[in-house]
Protein backbone atom coordinates (compact mmCIF):
# COMPACT_ATOMS: atom_id res chain seq x y z
CA UNK A 1 0.00 0.00 0.00
CA UNK A 2 2.75 2.77 0.70
CA UNK A 3 5.21 2.20 -2.33
CA UNK A 4 1.54 3.31 -4.38
CA UNK A 5 1.05 6.92 -5.52
CA UNK A 6 -1.70 8.93 -2.99
CA UNK A 7 -3.25 10.49 -5.73
CA UNK A 8 -3.18 9.47 -10.02
CA UNK A 9 -4.40 11.42 -12.51
CA UNK A 10 -4.84 9.69 -15.63
CA UNK A 11 -5.93 11.80 -19.08
CA UNK A 12 -7.99 13.60 -17.19
CA UNK A 13 -9.98 16.28 -18.82
CA UNK A 14 -12.81 18.62 -17.85
CA UNK A 15 -14.62 21.07 -20.20
CA UNK A 16 -17.24 23.41 -18.58
CA UNK A 17 -20.66 24.65 -20.86
CA UNK A 18 -21.26 23.81 -24.41
CA UNK A 19 -20.90 25.64 -27.96
CA UNK A 20 -19.49 28.97 -27.92
CA UNK A 21 -18.85 29.31 -24.16
CA UNK A 22 -16.72 26.05 -23.85
CA UNK A 23 -13.77 26.00 -21.78
CA UNK A 24 -11.17 23.21 -21.58
CA UNK A 25 -10.19 23.76 -18.10
CA UNK A 26 -7.87 20.88 -17.70
CA UNK A 27 -6.57 18.83 -20.89
CA UNK A 28 -5.33 15.44 -20.97
CA UNK A 29 -3.67 15.99 -17.57
CA UNK A 30 -1.28 12.60 -16.15
CA UNK A 31 0.57 13.19 -12.79
CA UNK A 32 1.25 11.29 -9.93
CA UNK A 33 1.47 12.22 -6.44
CA UNK A 34 3.59 10.44 -4.09
CA UNK A 35 2.50 9.08 -0.45
CA UNK A 36 4.07 12.11 2.58
CA UNK A 37 4.65 14.49 -0.36
CA UNK A 38 3.87 18.51 0.16
CA UNK A 39 3.12 18.80 -4.21
CA UNK A 40 2.18 22.30 -5.12
CA UNK A 41 -0.02 22.97 -8.11
CA UNK A 42 1.25 26.55 -9.75
CA UNK A 43 0.29 28.44 -12.22
CA UNK A 44 -1.52 31.90 -13.30
CA UNK A 45 -5.10 32.54 -12.76
CA UNK A 46 -7.27 30.34 -15.19
CA UNK A 47 -4.74 27.52 -15.62
CA UNK A 48 -7.07 24.60 -13.89
CA UNK A 49 -5.44 23.89 -10.74
CA UNK A 50 -8.50 24.41 -8.96
CA UNK A 51 -10.32 22.48 -11.29
CA UNK A 52 -7.74 19.80 -10.51
CA UNK A 53 -8.42 20.18 -6.53
CA UNK A 54 -12.14 20.16 -7.38
CA UNK A 55 -11.80 16.63 -9.24
CA UNK A 56 -9.38 15.02 -7.18
CA UNK A 57 -12.11 16.35 -3.61
CA UNK A 58 -15.33 14.96 -5.86
CA UNK A 59 -16.58 18.56 -5.93
CA UNK A 60 -16.55 18.29 -9.51
CA UNK A 61 -16.98 15.04 -12.14
CA UNK A 62 -13.91 14.89 -15.06
CA UNK A 63 -15.03 14.88 -18.38
CA UNK A 64 -13.05 12.35 -19.29
CA UNK A 65 -10.07 10.33 -17.70
CA UNK A 66 -9.57 8.97 -14.26
CA UNK A 67 -8.48 9.45 -10.81
CA UNK A 68 -6.86 7.18 -8.29
CA UNK A 69 -6.74 7.65 -4.61
CA UNK A 70 -3.98 4.88 -3.24
CA UNK A 71 -4.31 2.73 -6.34
CA UNK A 72 -8.46 2.82 -6.34
CA UNK A 73 -10.84 4.36 -8.83
CA UNK A 74 -12.93 7.51 -6.58
CA UNK A 75 -14.50 8.95 -9.83
CA UNK A 76 -17.53 7.44 -8.36
CA UNK A 77 -17.44 8.36 -4.75
CA UNK A 78 -19.00 11.33 -4.09
CA UNK A 79 -16.81 13.97 -1.59
CA UNK A 80 -16.95 12.78 1.55
CA UNK A 81 -16.09 8.94 0.97
CA UNK A 82 -13.34 10.34 -0.38
CA UNK A 83 -10.21 9.91 2.33
CA UNK A 84 -10.00 14.04 1.64
CA UNK A 85 -10.18 17.34 3.37
CA UNK A 86 -9.54 20.43 1.96
CA UNK A 87 -8.73 23.98 3.00
CA UNK A 88 -10.12 27.08 0.85
CA UNK A 89 -9.02 30.64 0.79
CA UNK A 90 -11.97 31.34 3.01
CA UNK A 91 -11.67 30.01 6.35
CA UNK A 92 -15.35 28.74 6.37
CA UNK A 93 -15.87 28.97 9.75
CA UNK A 94 -18.94 28.79 11.76
CA UNK A 95 -18.70 32.58 13.50
CA UNK A 96 -21.53 31.59 16.22
CA UNK A 97 -18.74 28.65 17.97
CA UNK A 98 -16.11 27.97 19.33
CA UNK A 99 -12.44 27.66 18.52
CA UNK A 100 -12.75 23.75 19.50
CA UNK A 101 -16.20 23.85 18.78
CA UNK A 102 -15.02 24.69 14.87
CA UNK A 103 -12.61 21.74 15.28
CA UNK A 104 -15.59 19.36 17.06
CA UNK A 105 -18.07 19.50 14.47
CA UNK A 106 -16.95 17.19 12.01
CA UNK A 107 -15.98 14.79 14.66
CA UNK A 108 -19.45 14.83 16.19
CA UNK A 109 -21.26 14.17 12.52
CA UNK A 110 -19.00 11.47 12.21
CA UNK A 111 -19.90 9.86 15.84
CA UNK A 112 -17.18 9.84 18.07
CA UNK A 113 -17.17 9.72 21.65
CA UNK A 114 -17.27 12.90 23.25
CA UNK A 115 -14.15 12.15 25.04
CA UNK A 116 -12.78 11.09 21.85
CA UNK A 117 -13.59 14.23 20.41
CA UNK A 118 -12.48 16.39 23.16
CA UNK A 119 -9.40 14.56 22.81
CA UNK A 120 -8.88 14.34 19.31
CA UNK A 121 -9.92 19.07 19.63
CA UNK A 122 -6.96 19.29 21.99
CA UNK A 123 -4.44 17.46 19.88
CA UNK A 124 -5.20 19.84 16.87
CA UNK A 125 -5.44 22.98 18.55
CA UNK A 126 -1.90 21.83 20.10
CA UNK A 127 -0.49 20.89 16.39
CA UNK A 128 -1.61 24.19 15.17
CA UNK A 129 -0.60 25.91 18.44
CA UNK A 130 -3.74 27.72 19.56
CA UNK A 131 -4.32 25.01 22.32
CA UNK A 132 -4.72 28.62 24.56
CA UNK A 133 -7.48 30.24 22.30
CA UNK A 134 -9.82 27.07 22.17
CA UNK A 135 -12.97 29.03 23.86
CA UNK A 136 -12.64 31.78 21.33
CA UNK A 137 -15.06 32.76 18.43
CA UNK A 138 -13.45 33.19 15.12
CA UNK A 139 -14.03 36.87 14.86
CA UNK A 140 -11.71 36.96 17.99
CA UNK A 141 -8.87 35.87 16.27
CA UNK A 142 -6.33 37.30 13.50
CA UNK A 143 -6.59 35.84 10.09
CA UNK A 144 -3.76 33.94 10.36
CA UNK A 145 -4.84 32.12 13.48
CA UNK A 146 -7.85 31.47 11.81
CA UNK A 147 -6.45 29.83 9.04
CA UNK A 148 -4.84 27.61 11.45
CA UNK A 149 -8.45 26.44 12.94
CA UNK A 150 -9.48 25.75 9.36
CA UNK A 151 -6.03 23.62 9.19
CA UNK A 152 -7.17 21.69 12.56
CA UNK A 153 -10.50 21.29 11.49
CA UNK A 154 -9.34 19.51 8.19
CA UNK A 155 -6.57 17.39 10.04
CA UNK A 156 -8.57 16.63 12.99
CA UNK A 157 -10.36 13.32 10.36
CA UNK A 158 -6.84 12.27 9.73
CA UNK A 159 -7.53 12.55 5.78
CA UNK A 160 -4.77 10.42 3.92
CA UNK A 161 -4.71 13.79 1.67
CA UNK A 162 -4.92 17.45 2.38
CA UNK A 163 -6.13 20.15 -0.37
CA UNK A 164 -4.97 23.40 0.45
CA UNK A 165 -6.50 25.76 -1.96
CA UNK A 166 -4.65 29.37 -1.89
CA UNK A 167 -4.95 29.03 1.80
CA UNK A 168 -2.65 31.80 2.60
CA UNK A 169 -3.34 34.60 0.25
CA UNK A 170 -5.94 36.47 2.12
CA UNK A 171 -2.95 36.78 4.70
CA UNK A 172 -0.64 39.91 4.62
CA UNK A 173 2.97 39.26 3.73
CA UNK A 174 5.03 39.01 7.08
CA UNK A 175 2.20 36.68 8.18
CA UNK A 176 2.34 34.68 4.74
CA UNK A 177 5.93 33.96 5.23
CA UNK A 178 5.87 32.82 8.68
CA UNK A 179 3.38 30.16 7.93
CA UNK A 180 4.70 28.86 4.93
CA UNK A 181 7.66 27.25 7.24
CA UNK A 182 4.39 26.21 9.88
CA UNK A 183 2.56 24.94 6.93
CA UNK A 184 5.75 22.33 5.90
CA UNK A 185 6.31 21.60 9.27
CA UNK A 186 3.14 20.30 9.87
CA UNK A 187 3.23 17.86 7.03
CA UNK A 188 6.27 16.80 7.86
CA UNK A 189 4.72 16.24 11.41
CA UNK A 190 1.60 14.52 10.14
CA UNK A 191 2.87 12.62 7.17
CA UNK A 192 -0.48 13.50 5.18
CA UNK A 193 0.08 14.25 1.19
CA UNK A 194 -0.54 17.86 1.22
CA UNK A 195 -1.55 19.03 -2.86
CA UNK A 196 -1.10 22.99 -2.26
CA UNK A 197 -2.64 25.17 -5.22
CA UNK A 198 -1.20 28.36 -5.64
CA UNK A 199 -0.14 31.34 -8.24
CA UNK A 200 2.72 32.17 -5.94
CA UNK A 201 6.09 30.71 -7.19
CA UNK A 202 8.19 31.96 -4.24
CA UNK A 203 5.45 29.61 -2.03
CA UNK A 204 5.75 27.21 -3.94
CA UNK A 205 9.60 27.15 -4.40
CA UNK A 206 10.19 27.26 -0.36
CA UNK A 207 7.78 24.96 0.64
CA UNK A 208 7.08 21.67 -2.50
CA UNK A 209 8.80 18.81 -2.47
CA UNK A 210 8.00 18.81 -6.37
CA UNK A 211 5.86 20.83 -8.58
CA UNK A 212 3.68 20.65 -11.60
CA UNK A 213 3.95 24.54 -12.97
CA UNK A 214 0.19 24.20 -15.16
CA UNK A 215 -0.84 27.10 -17.88
CA UNK A 216 -3.77 26.54 -20.12
CA UNK A 217 -5.29 23.27 -18.26
CA UNK A 218 -2.02 21.44 -19.15
CA UNK A 219 1.51 20.80 -17.15
CA UNK A 220 3.84 22.30 -18.47
CA UNK A 221 6.84 20.85 -16.27
CA UNK A 222 6.84 18.65 -13.02
CA UNK A 223 9.87 18.62 -11.23
CA UNK A 224 11.29 19.21 -7.70
CA UNK A 225 11.87 23.16 -6.98
CA UNK A 226 15.69 23.17 -8.10
CA UNK A 227 15.21 21.34 -11.80
CA UNK A 228 12.15 24.00 -11.97
CA UNK A 229 13.98 26.98 -11.38
CA UNK A 230 17.19 25.55 -12.73
CA UNK A 231 16.79 23.88 -15.77
CA UNK A 232 13.20 24.85 -17.24
CA UNK A 233 11.71 22.98 -19.81
CA UNK A 234 10.11 25.88 -22.00
CA UNK A 235 10.02 29.58 -22.20
CA UNK A 236 6.87 29.87 -20.08
CA UNK A 237 8.21 28.31 -17.34
CA UNK A 238 11.35 30.08 -17.39
CA UNK A 239 8.93 33.42 -17.50
CA UNK A 240 6.37 32.61 -14.66
CA UNK A 241 8.82 31.05 -12.28
CA UNK A 242 11.60 34.12 -11.00
CA UNK A 243 13.00 36.68 -13.39
CA UNK A 244 15.06 35.76 -16.55
CA UNK A 245 16.73 37.41 -19.58
CA UNK A 246 15.60 35.99 -23.04
CA UNK A 247 18.16 36.41 -25.63
CA UNK A 248 18.02 35.12 -28.99
CA UNK A 249 21.41 33.11 -29.79
CA UNK A 250 22.60 30.90 -32.65
CA UNK A 251 23.85 27.50 -31.83
CA UNK A 252 27.55 27.28 -32.61
CA UNK A 253 28.43 23.81 -31.49
CA UNK A 254 28.55 20.91 -29.08
CA UNK A 255 30.76 21.42 -26.04
CA UNK A 256 30.22 18.18 -23.88
CA UNK A 257 26.94 18.27 -22.36
CA UNK A 258 26.56 21.63 -23.57
CA UNK A 259 25.66 23.83 -26.44
CA UNK A 260 28.30 26.56 -27.59
CA UNK A 261 26.27 29.12 -28.31
CA UNK A 262 26.49 33.12 -29.34
CA UNK A 263 23.48 35.44 -28.48
CA UNK A 264 22.43 38.20 -30.64
CA UNK A 265 25.14 41.48 -29.15
CA UNK A 266 27.77 38.63 -28.88
CA UNK A 267 27.66 37.28 -26.09
CA UNK A 268 29.00 33.77 -25.72
CA UNK A 269 27.81 31.02 -23.47
CA UNK A 270 28.09 27.21 -22.97
CA UNK A 271 24.32 26.40 -21.73
CA UNK A 272 22.42 23.63 -20.86
CA UNK A 273 19.56 22.56 -23.41
CA UNK A 274 16.20 22.25 -23.03
CA UNK A 275 15.05 19.09 -25.71
CA UNK A 276 17.72 18.84 -28.58
CA UNK A 277 18.25 21.72 -30.83
CA UNK A 278 20.81 21.62 -33.59
CA UNK A 279 23.99 23.52 -34.83
CA UNK A 280 23.30 26.48 -36.40
CA UNK A 281 19.63 26.50 -35.05
CA UNK A 282 17.96 29.93 -33.14
CA UNK A 283 17.27 29.29 -30.06
CA UNK A 284 16.14 31.32 -27.09
CA UNK A 285 18.45 31.57 -23.93
CA UNK A 286 16.82 32.14 -20.63
CA UNK A 287 20.09 33.84 -18.32
CA UNK A 288 18.74 34.67 -14.64
CA UNK A 289 19.80 37.98 -13.47
CA UNK A 290 22.27 36.64 -10.64
CA UNK A 291 23.77 34.34 -12.70
CA UNK A 292 25.38 37.02 -15.04
CA UNK A 293 29.21 38.13 -13.52
CA UNK A 294 30.20 41.68 -14.41
CA UNK A 295 34.13 43.07 -14.21
CA UNK A 296 35.91 45.87 -15.22
CA UNK A 297 36.48 45.42 -18.99
CA UNK A 298 34.71 45.79 -22.20
CA UNK A 299 32.22 44.73 -24.28
CA UNK A 300 28.86 45.78 -22.14
CA UNK A 301 28.23 49.48 -20.97
CA UNK A 302 26.18 49.91 -17.75
CA UNK A 303 22.86 51.72 -18.88
CA UNK A 304 21.34 51.97 -15.16
CA UNK A 305 21.67 50.47 -11.39
CA UNK A 306 18.92 50.83 -8.73
CA UNK A 307 19.13 49.36 -5.21
CA UNK A 308 17.68 46.57 -3.89
CA UNK A 309 19.08 46.02 -0.34
CA UNK A 310 20.08 42.77 -0.38
CA UNK A 311 21.27 43.15 -4.20
CA UNK A 312 22.27 45.77 -6.53
CA UNK A 313 20.27 45.34 -10.52
CA UNK A 314 22.33 46.53 -13.15
CA UNK A 315 20.55 47.27 -16.53
CA UNK A 316 23.73 46.32 -19.26
CA UNK A 317 23.92 47.14 -22.91
CA UNK A 318 25.56 45.00 -25.38
CA UNK A 319 26.08 46.13 -28.90
CA UNK A 320 23.35 48.13 -30.55
CA UNK A 321 20.06 46.77 -29.00
CA UNK A 322 20.75 43.97 -26.62
CA UNK A 323 19.45 44.76 -23.20
CA UNK A 324 20.44 42.77 -20.10
CA UNK A 325 19.22 42.45 -16.14
CA UNK A 326 21.90 41.40 -14.00
CA UNK A 327 21.79 41.21 -10.45
CA UNK A 328 24.87 41.17 -7.80
CA UNK A 329 24.69 40.48 -4.08
CA UNK A 330 25.36 43.26 -1.63
CA UNK A 331 28.02 41.29 0.62
CA UNK A 332 30.25 44.18 2.08
CA UNK A 333 30.56 47.37 1.50
CA UNK A 334 33.50 48.16 -0.37
CA UNK A 335 32.37 45.23 -2.79
CA UNK A 336 33.01 46.30 -6.61
CA UNK A 337 31.16 48.24 -7.49
CA UNK A 338 29.82 49.95 -11.45
CA UNK A 339 28.89 53.25 -12.50
CA UNK A 340 26.21 54.39 -15.04
CA UNK A 341 28.05 54.51 -18.64
CA UNK A 342 30.77 52.43 -17.13
CA UNK A 343 32.06 49.66 -19.99
CA UNK A 344 31.86 46.54 -18.41
CA UNK A 345 32.56 42.67 -19.62
CA UNK A 346 30.26 39.92 -18.93
CA UNK A 347 30.25 36.13 -18.62
CA UNK A 348 28.15 33.84 -17.22
CA UNK A 349 29.17 30.50 -15.72
CA UNK A 350 29.23 27.10 -17.95
CA UNK A 351 25.70 25.71 -17.93
CA UNK A 352 24.19 28.48 -16.37
CA UNK A 353 22.38 29.68 -19.43
CA UNK A 354 19.41 27.62 -20.59
CA UNK A 355 19.13 27.33 -24.38
CA UNK A 356 15.07 26.94 -25.33
CA UNK A 357 13.46 25.94 -28.43
CA UNK A 358 9.95 27.51 -27.56
P1 LIG B 1 -7.44 30.99 -10.11
O1 LIG B 1 -6.04 31.08 -9.62
O2 LIG B 1 -7.95 32.28 -10.68
O3 LIG B 1 -8.40 30.36 -9.13
P2 LIG B 1 -7.23 28.45 -11.52
O4 LIG B 1 -5.92 28.13 -12.12
O5 LIG B 1 -7.56 27.79 -10.24
O6 LIG B 1 -7.40 30.02 -11.41
P3 LIG B 1 -9.66 27.27 -12.50
O7 LIG B 1 -10.54 27.87 -11.44
O8 LIG B 1 -9.37 25.84 -12.40
O9 LIG B 1 -8.32 28.08 -12.63
O10 LIG B 1 -10.35 27.59 -13.92
C1 LIG B 1 -9.84 27.09 -15.14
C2 LIG B 1 -10.72 27.58 -16.28
O11 LIG B 1 -12.01 26.97 -16.17
C3 LIG B 1 -10.96 29.07 -16.27
O12 LIG B 1 -11.00 29.53 -17.59
C4 LIG B 1 -12.33 29.22 -15.61
O13 LIG B 1 -12.98 30.39 -16.04
C5 LIG B 1 -13.02 27.97 -16.06
N1 LIG B 1 -14.03 27.49 -15.07
C6 LIG B 1 -13.78 27.07 -13.81
N2 LIG B 1 -14.92 26.68 -13.20
C7 LIG B 1 -15.91 26.87 -14.09
C8 LIG B 1 -17.33 26.65 -14.07
N3 LIG B 1 -17.95 26.15 -12.99
N4 LIG B 1 -18.02 26.96 -15.17
C9 LIG B 1 -17.42 27.45 -16.28
N5 LIG B 1 -16.09 27.67 -16.38
C10 LIG B 1 -15.35 27.38 -15.30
Amino acid sequence: MSDENAIEAMGLTKVFGSGPDQVTALDRVSLQIRQNEFFTLLGPSGCGKTTLLRLVAGFEMPTSGDILLNGRSVVDLPPNQRPVNTVFQSYALFPHMTVADNVAFGLEMRGLSKGETASTVEEMLNLVQLGHLAARRPTQLSGGQQQRVALARALANHPQVLLLDEPLSALDLKLRQGMRSELKALQQRTGITFVFVTHDQEEALTMSDRIAVMSHGEVQQLGVPTDIYETPMNRFVADFIGDTNFVMAEVLGRDGDHLRCRSDGGLEVLASAAGDPKVGERVTLAIRPEKIRLAAGSGAEVTEITYLGTDTSYQLRLGQDLALDARVQNRMQGDEHFEPGQPVSISVPDGAARALLD
